[in-house]
Parts: C-alpha cells; structure tokens; sequence
C-alpha cells in the first residue's frame, strides 16, 4: 500500500483487489487497467469518485476461445479423451470408439459477438450449416458469415450442435432447461465455453442420461470451481477447467492491449473500453445530465423488450432543451440498448462503433414542439416483427416515462419494472396485488395505461427485489393478463 502514491497507473488481473482504500491512497493514479474482462475486484465507484479512468481489455483472448470451442466439438464427436484414456490404460479398443463427421451438420450458435463469429468461420470451413440467434446483429451481418438468423425455437430444434457465446445475464440464466432440452433434434451435441448457468446442468444431465442429448463439451460450470460430479462423471461428457482463454497468445494479447490502452490514457489520446468515463464535457453535462441518464435507461428498457432482430434504432427530439449538442443523449441511448447483451463490453465511448458493426441504423430525428410536454425524448426501435416506441421526459430532476407504444403512461423508470399486458376489467390490479404479495414483492409505484374503458391496457409496476420466473408464469396463466415482462433497469 505504501507505494501505490509513487504510480500513475495500475494493472491487475482478476485477483489483486482495487478497494476504495487503495485507490484513496493512489494519491497518484489517473487509470486502473485490468488485464482481461470482469471487474468485479475494483471499487469503480470509488475510482470515479476519485477522476480515476477503470479500462479492461475484453478483446485479446477471441480466436483462443473460439479455438477452444472448435477443438470442443472435434474432440467430442470423436470420442479424444476416452479413446486417449482407454489407450493410456493398455486397451486398443476401436470399435467403442467410432465418432461423428461435423461436415454437413448444422451447428447452432447463440450470440454472434466477437467469440460467436469467429467460430462461425471456422465451422463454415469445416463444411458446417450454421444457424445463428442473436438480437443485435442484422440480417446483412449474418449473411457476410454464411449464418442464416433464426429465432431460438427453430434454432433449438433444427441444430445437431448447439453452442452459446452468451454473456450469463438475469435473462439468460437457465435459458437450456427441460422444455429446451426435450425441444432439441435426438441426438444433439451441447457445447459451453462461455458461462456456466446459461444451460441448467440438471436438465442437461437427464437428457444425456436418456439418451436424447448425445453428449456435451464444457468448459465452464455452474458452480466453478465446484463441478457437478455426476455430469462431469458421464462418458459423453467432455469438459475442461475454464481454459477458453488459457493459451501463450491470449495471455500476451491481453497483456499489451491493457498496457497500451493505459500508456494511451495517460497520453491524453481517445480512451478505448472505458468502463466509467462517459465523454461528455461538464456544461452538456449540466443541461442534459437527467436526460442522459432517461436516455440510457429507455435504450435498456428497449433491448429488455425486444425479442425480434434489431435493424434501425431513431431518437426523436422534441423541445427547445435539444438545439443543444444532443449526440450524447443518442450515445446513451445506445449504451443503454447494448447493456443487456454486452454487460461487461459497452461504454460511451464504444456504443456507437458497436452498433454499426452489427449493421443498426441509428437515426436522429427532431421536431420543435410538442402540445404536453416541454421536451420529449422517443426512442422507436425497428425489429423483424414490428417497432416499439417508448417516450419519456424530466420534471424538475424527475425522470418519466410517458408513452409506451400507444398506451399514456406516467411512470418511474427505476430499478425492478414488471409490465403486465391484460383487458382492462375490475379486479386485474387485485389479482396482480394478491399474487405479488403471496410472494412477499413489495410495490414501490404503478401506473396504468389504457386504449378506454374495457379495451386493452398495461401496468408498470415499480417492484422492490426480482420477480422470479415462476410467478412470472402464474401472472401470465391469470385470465385478465395476456402478457408479462420483468425488466431490471440500470441504477445510474
Ligand atoms: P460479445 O459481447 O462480443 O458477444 C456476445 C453476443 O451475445 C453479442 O453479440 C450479443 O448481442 C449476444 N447476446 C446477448 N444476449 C443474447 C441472447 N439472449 N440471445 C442471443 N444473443 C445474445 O462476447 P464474446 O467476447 O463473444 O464472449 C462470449 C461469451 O464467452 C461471454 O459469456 C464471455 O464471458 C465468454 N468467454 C469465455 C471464455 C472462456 O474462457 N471460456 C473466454 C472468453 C469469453
């Protein structure tokens, strides 16, 4: 600790803790730099407080992984590690052995991010068919990769591979559970080096024991460091101890790219994968401060809804607040719209160059009044199945969201947001009040949103704590409700 004052910079993995204490006495520091992606083991609070730019280097370790994820599937539809075991042992046994061609087969892969891409290139030339899924990418991307996009269902029951390059989000935790797995073609090949928990490895364990699921290849675990014995023990089951990244170049990549983002950071030059250092100056920042942060929290609301391919996002500006430099209000936007599917990725710097890589057009619009509100920010976002609008504005330093596609809402974006879709009739609010409370959920706020009286309509309900999927369910099997989402906004 003595010596932190004499340094300008600090690099760490993902063991040297960077609490509030140490970064108080880094009297010093200008940049914390971590070599590799989560930075769970720095307070970046306390950096941020203290003007201290936090980087990681999330890039370095791809064609490792994706390396990593091929040789997986290799090695699993040739039976590598028992054939070698058997050998080990004194046994020429062949016949117990015979495999699989990939040639021909259809590989599925979810996520199309940096990892899930250059997988696809190499399976392509393996001779595979690739089915993709992933939100964020356009149908032109996905065609340059030779992946045809689908959505999840036909994803899951056409692959005869199926491999995730997923980060482990709220919505993606247990995305792989019994239904998926009884949905899947007989005889798939489950392949995970991305994040445990992104398949239920209960489910996974039973379909391989029934002999549905033909085997799987992991690299990551629900509980790592601690292995379910019982599916790791199968034969079919080839894993290794979350080494995707683990090789001499990956280590090196990731080494000069942290080292050379914080010579550049010193320097003065553009700040690369910053985690807290939004590029605004301080007086856009007055003005446009609440609206910044609406726009960021729209842009996530967003990504939470959508469940179609993204190809056009437009930010309308209404109101004389926004003859001002409005762009980072459009950055946040996309910052915002990014978050859910690049958690550990996106920042302000970064989520324009994002957004054009997976081919979606962002478009700002302007118009000069509006008859209620003063200034009015809409973010209409266009997908394969429809558009979505959300509108939004500030009293005072109040955030609101005030229309949500056709419906007039008044609500708080903040924290736990369940939005109920049901037919306006007397009771739906009780049923929804009784059935929270049955499962101890607290309302914090409510606003209701209607076509008229008896038509249809829609609740944002402000809860305290996360809504777990089951009562998600039993709200959507009440007969006044026709849908339900549970959406986290960011706290900014
Ligand atoms: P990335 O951020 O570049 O790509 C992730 C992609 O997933 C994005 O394109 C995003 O749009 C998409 N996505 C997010 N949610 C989705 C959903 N619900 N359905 C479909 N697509 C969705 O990330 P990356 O660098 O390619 O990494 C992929 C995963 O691999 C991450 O979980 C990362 O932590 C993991 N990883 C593991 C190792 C290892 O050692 N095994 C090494 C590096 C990365």
């Amino acid at each position: 600790m003595s010596s932190i004052p004499s340094y300008h910079a600090l690099l760490v993995r993902s063991h040297t803790r960077a609490d509030a204490a140490l970064i108080q006495a880094g009297t010093n520091l200008k940049v914390i730099g971590r070599a590799g992606v989560g930075t769970d083991n720095i307070d970046v609070e306390a950096a941020t407080r203290n003007g201290i730019v936090v980087m990681n280097s999330p890039t370095g370790n791809t064609v490792s992984a994706a390396e990593h994820t091929l040789t997986m599937i290799l090695a699993l539809s040739r039976n590598i590690a028992l054939a070698n075991a058997s050998l080990r042992e004194g046994r020429w046994e062949r016949s117990a052995f015979t495999g699989v061609e990939v040639y021909g087969k259809t590989l599925g892969i979810l996520g199309l991010g940096r990892i899930g891409t250059e997988v696809a290139r190499r399976a392509r030339g393996f001779g595979m068919k690739i089915l993709g899924v992933d939100p964020y990418i356009s149908h032109g991307a996905a065609e340059k990769l030779s992946v045809q996009l689908v959505g999840l269902p036909d994803l899951i029951k056409n692959s005869d591979y199926i491999t995730v390059h997923i980060p482990l989000t709220q919505d993606t935790h247990h995305l792989f559970g019994a239904e998926e797995f009884a949905a899947m073609k007989r005889g798939v090949r489950i392949v995970n080096c991305a994040r445990g928990g992104i398949f239920d490895e209960v489910a996974l364990r039973e379909s391989i024991q029934s002999g549905h699921c033909a085997g799987a290849a992991l690299d990551v675990f629900e509980n790592e460091p601690e292995i379910d014995p019982d599916l790791v023990g199968l034969p079919n089951v080839l894993a290794t101890p979350h080494l995707g990244a683990s090789t001499a170049e990956a280590q090196e990549n990731i080494s000069i790219e942290i080292a050379t983002q914080c010579l550049n950071a010193l320097r003065g030059k553009p700040v690369q994968n910053a985690i807290n250092l939004p590029s605004v100056d301080a007086r856009t920042l007055e003005v446009l401060g609440p609206y910044l942060q609406l726009a960021e929290k729209m842009g996530s609301l967003q990504a939470q809804l959508i469940d179609a391919t993204i190809h056009e996002v437009i930010v309308e500006y209404t109101g004389g607040l926004f003859d001002k430099n409005v762009t980072p209000v459009t950055v946040a936007v996309q910052k915002g719209l990014l978050s859910p599917a690049l958690p550990e990725l996106v920042n302000y710097v970064n989520a324009p160059f994002y957004m054009q890589q997976r081919g979606i057009r962002v478009t700002e619009t302007r118009s000069s009044s509006h008859d209620v509100f003063a200034n009015l920010l809409t973010v209409t976002v266009r997908t394969d199945k429809g558009d979505r609008l959300i509108s939004g504005t500030v009293f005072g330093r109040e955030l609101r969201l005030v229309m949500l596609d056709d419906y007039h809402v008044s609500a708080t974006p903040d924290g736990g947001m369940l939005l109920v879709y049901n037919n306006d009739q007397p009771g739906a609010i009780g049923v929804i009040g009784t059935l929270l409370g049955k499962h101890g959920i607290n309302i914090a706020d409510m606003s209701v949103g209607r076509e008229g009286p008896g038509g249809r309509a829609v609740m944002l309900i402000n809860v305290d704590g996360i809504v777990p999927r089951e009562l998600i369910h039993e709200l959507q099997s009440q007969k006044q409700i026709n849908s339900v989402r549970f959406v986290v906004l960011p706290a900014l």
